[in-house]
């Protein structure tokens, strides 16, 4: 049976001129393993080493990939599949150490990144490495949904799981928490609900993640959950 568990593979400290509250934040970096019948896919791989002037503004604290794998009982040997949710450099950081495995991407975020500006150096295609690039919606494994999610960048993507307890999205940055996401998905409702305009309006990709009947929503620098 599916199962999706949480991986923490780091943090950082948002400084007060991002956060828009006058005070820095610490945020989670959280990856997410899925047991699927047919092998172990991976959401993200953690951050990677930025430059200099990245390091002092982020001040980044990693958890190494193997060793986030581990605290699950698995290793880098064990994985059948990874997928970023983008190409950013605090999703894609693992990456190099995953060998051959096929990694998902969205066509449009790996032409981005790699036109360069976007991510560090040394993070994409190390020797050996599987992009494969999806143009759209895709379905690598039986209940396992790549999906389309743009906003935070152009080629973002979320994961749909099937899982034995209902229905997963892995969200990973198509909002940056739980509660940006409830309030979208009250938003695509809130006509039906019987309010008047003016009204927000949601990403429409939101109609496809809740036409999938999700049970709980996770994200990548949320460890708070959004649930049905
Ligand atoms: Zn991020």
């Amino acid at each position: 049976m599916t199962s999706v568990q949480r991986l923490l593979l780091g943090s950082f400290v948002r400084p007060a001129e991002e956060t828009g509250t006058g005070a820095p934040r610490v945020e989670g970096v959280y990856g997410y393993l899925v047991r699927h019948p047919d092998g172990l896919v991976l959401l993200d791989t953690g951050i990677g080493r930025g430059d200099e002037e990245t390091e002092q503004w982020y001040r980044p604290r990693r958890v190494p990939l193997p060793q986030a794998l581990a605290s699950a009982g698995a290793s880098l040997d064990d994985l059948s599949l990874v997928v970023n949710c983008h190409l950013h450099f605090d999703h894609c950081g693992g990456n190099p150490l995953v060998g051959g495995t096929p990694i998902l991407a969205q066509r449009t975020e790996l032409a981005v990144a790699r036109a360069g500006d976007y991510t560090f150096t040394g993070l994409l295609d190390h020797p050996g490495s599987n992009y494969q690039a999806l143009d759209g919606e895709a379905e690598p494994m039986t209940g396992v949904h790549v999906v389309p999610t743009p906003g935070h960048v152009e080629g973002h993507q979320s994961v749909v799981v099937v899982a034995a307890d209902g229905t997963v999205v892995l969200a990973g940055q198509s909002h940056d928490g739980a509660s940006a996401w409830s309030a979208d998905a009250l938003a695509t409702r809130a006509a039906a609900l019987g309010h008047g305009a003016p009204l927000p309006v949601a990403p429409e990709w939101m109609d496809r993640l809740l036409a999938f009947d999700p049970r709980r929503v996770v994200f990548a620098h949320d460890a708070a959950v959004w649930e049905a």
